[in-house]
């Protein structure tokens, strides 16, 4: 008998929708950012004002952001700041934290990171105190296959580029890192990538953390079966995710894209 695994096939490869329902509303960049805050907020992922989601669009290099003081739950469009490649201010009636150094390094070190997110949503935080990853024993799980790093020493705030730089480094490729007694930085191509992995890790922490209670073993998933999986979550899940976020969001309070 062979030991050999074949991999499981997934995402675009086996099964594209001919047809998904859309957003139903022409969204600019910001009213898309303000949509994203309100929807990682309306789930918990916030803690309160803190954290940051940056959007540099492809080809551009400022970064849309949202502005020191005001509480992800509240944010409409218009209060949506830019900031240059050095977390200069350059539009925006608000001022915005040295933090954004975070992203600003983040995004000129990776120029596959389009949208950074970061936050200290409170099951990441739980595992993140533990000096612990998730472990993955769910198949949603399987979206952070071979894409999470831990960073595993914690020296306070992040408020220079230069220690900026430094935690970029160590993130290097990882689409999804979780800092030690911090919090978490989801990455992503699209607004959509990143809005669904953010929303996912905390979900997959919530669920490590009640199954390490249980003291019981969890079942092991096969590697080559969660590989498929990832794809069919990032190629197909992602983006009608987020389609069905901004839908609920807007409907909650229409206000969100003033
Ligand atoms: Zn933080």
């Amino acid at each position: 008998m062979s030991t050999h695994e074949s991999v499981r096939a997934g995402g675009a490869a086996v099964w594209s929708p001919s047809v998904v329902p859309p957003i139903g509303v022409e969204l600019s960049d910001s009213q898309a950012l303000a949509v994203a805050f309100r929807h990682l907020a309306d789930i918990g992922f916030a803690e309160n004002m803190a954290g940051h989601i940056t959007w540099q669009p492809d080809g551009r290099a400022e970064m849309l952001v949202n502005p020191w003081g005001l509480w992800w739950a509240e944010l409409t469009a218009s209060d949506i700041c830019t900031v240059d490649e050095d977390a200069r201010v350059t539009r925006g009636r608000w001022d915005v934290t040295p933090a954004i150094h975070i992203h600003t390094e983040l995004h000129r070190a990776r120029s596959d990171a389009r949208v950074v997110i970061h936050n200290h949503p409170y099951y990441v935080s739980l595992l993140a105190s533990l000096q612990t990853l998730p472990e993955l024993v769910h198949q949603t799980g399987s979206l952070f296959l071979d894409d999470l790093c831990f960073v595993d020493s914690y020296d306070g705030e992040i408020d220079s580029a230069t220690r900026a730089r430094d935690l970029a480094q160590r993130i290097g490729d990882a689409n999804l890192a979780i800092l030690a007694s911090h919090g978490v930085i989801a990455t992503g191509r699209t607004l959509a990538e990143a809005v669904y992995r953010s929303a996912t890790i905390e979900r997959v922490c919530k669920l490590a953390y009640h199954v390490m209670l249980t003291g019981r073993t969890p079942a092991p998933m096969k590697r080559s079966d969660m590989a498929g999986m990832q794809a069919s979550l990032i190629e197909r899940a992602a983006d009608v995710y987020w389609a069905g976020a901004a839908r609920m969001t807007i409907k909650a309070d229409p206000h969100v894209l003033d």
